[in-house]
């Protein structure tokens, strides 16, 4: 029996690069004549001709499986529904733009055959990018570190390969405001990483902006740590001590002679920093809090329209 390697696609809106795509998995099956492979692509509602092209190539190709959303749920949530369809020897994400080359498949094989099970593959370089991104990329991967005690792979993707029991595990996690990256953390397992240079897309455009950005590192936070609501409290004790001290020297002044001046400029300081401290505190209260109403309302992470399995791994 050869071993099954999935290969998981999320892809939204990439009808212009699928049939690059299509070529190059198909060269890459024709280097791994000992593994059986299945292309699983999980079509995040796209409104294109995505899911034609998956579905004239499924027509043709009995490797093909496929996951059709009933609308767009996001990149995240078409991972967690791959991997609910996955029964395989191991998976391997990629994205469907052609930005992690298919070629690199082989040699995470090779190292999970060594007893690997999370073979992920770190950028060397970032071509495409601009020095912004990469600056922030690095602070907030800084950050995040210090918070906590789980070690982060830094300048990784989600282009990996990951065992079976990886797979399983990445399934009992079924929180709804997913950063699959941390999860990846998470759930440990043997690590190993590999150097690639991260290609620029090949057509099409991006689908991410800074606002998703952001939004996605604010739920790698929340989703890693608790840490903001300690570090609120923190600033808390802090300025209510510094405000006691300075109360004190306000009480005391007076006994030495100085005069009470009208202090506007001061008053209207302490007032707005200490507004803003609350706000601030408020506002990291408020993130942890719209978490726990959307993991309580308990709604399935994703619908599907439409679901294909690849007839290959049941012929016998
Ligand atoms: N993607 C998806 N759903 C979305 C947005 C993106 O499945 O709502 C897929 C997309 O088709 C691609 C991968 O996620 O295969 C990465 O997206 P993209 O290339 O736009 O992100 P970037 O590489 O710029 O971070
Ligand atoms: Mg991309």
């Amino acid at each position: 029996m050869k071993k099954k390697i999935t290969v998981l696609i999320p892809a939204y809106n990439e009808e212009q690069v699928l049939p690059m795509l299509q070529k190059r998995l198909h060269t890459l099956g024709e280097s791994l004549p000992n593994y059986e492979l299945e292309f699983l692509f999980v079509n995040d509602g796209s409104r294109d001709g995505t899911m034609q092209l998956i579905r004239d190539w499924a027509e043709h190709d009995t490797r093909v499986s496929y996951i059709d959303f009933a609308r767009n749920f996001g990149k995240e949530i078409g991972m967690i529904a791959g991997f609910d369809h996955i029964k395989s020897d191991a998976t391997v994400i990629i994205d469907a733009d052609l930005q992690d080359p298919p070629e690199l498949i082989p040699k995470m094989i090779e190292l999970w055959e060594q007893g690997y099970d999370d073979v992920y593959a770190r950028r060397r370089s970032r071509t495409g990018e601009t020095w912004f991104k990469k600056k922030t990329s690095e602070w907030y991967y800084r950050v995040l570190q210090k918070s906590t005690r789980i070690p982060i792979q830094r300048d990784t993707g989600d282009f990996r390969l990951l065992s079976q029991r990886c797979i399983t595990a990445l399934t009992q996690l079924r929180e709804s405001q997913r950063n699959t990256k941390a999860l990846f953390s998470w759930i440990g397992f043997k690590k190993k990483e590999i150097l690639y240079d991260r290609d620029p897309r090949a057509a099409g455009e991006t689908k991410w902006n800074y606002a998703k950005l952001i939004n996605l590192a604010i739920d790698g936070i929340t989703s890693f740590t608790t840490a903001p609501l300690r570090l609120s409290s923190l600033l808390g004790g802090l300025v209510s001590l510094v405000a006691f001290i300075y109360i004190a020297y306000l009480l005391i002044r007076p006994l030495f002679g100085v005069p009470t001046g009208s202090g506007y400029a001061s008053l209207m300081a302490v007032i707005l920093f200490l507004g803003g401290v609350q706000l601030l505190s408020l506002g990291v209260i408020g993130e942890y809090i719209g978490r726990i109403f959307n993991e309580t309302k308990q709604r399935p992470l994703y619908l599907i329209d439409e679901y294909h399995e690849s007839t290959q791994h049941t012929k016998k």
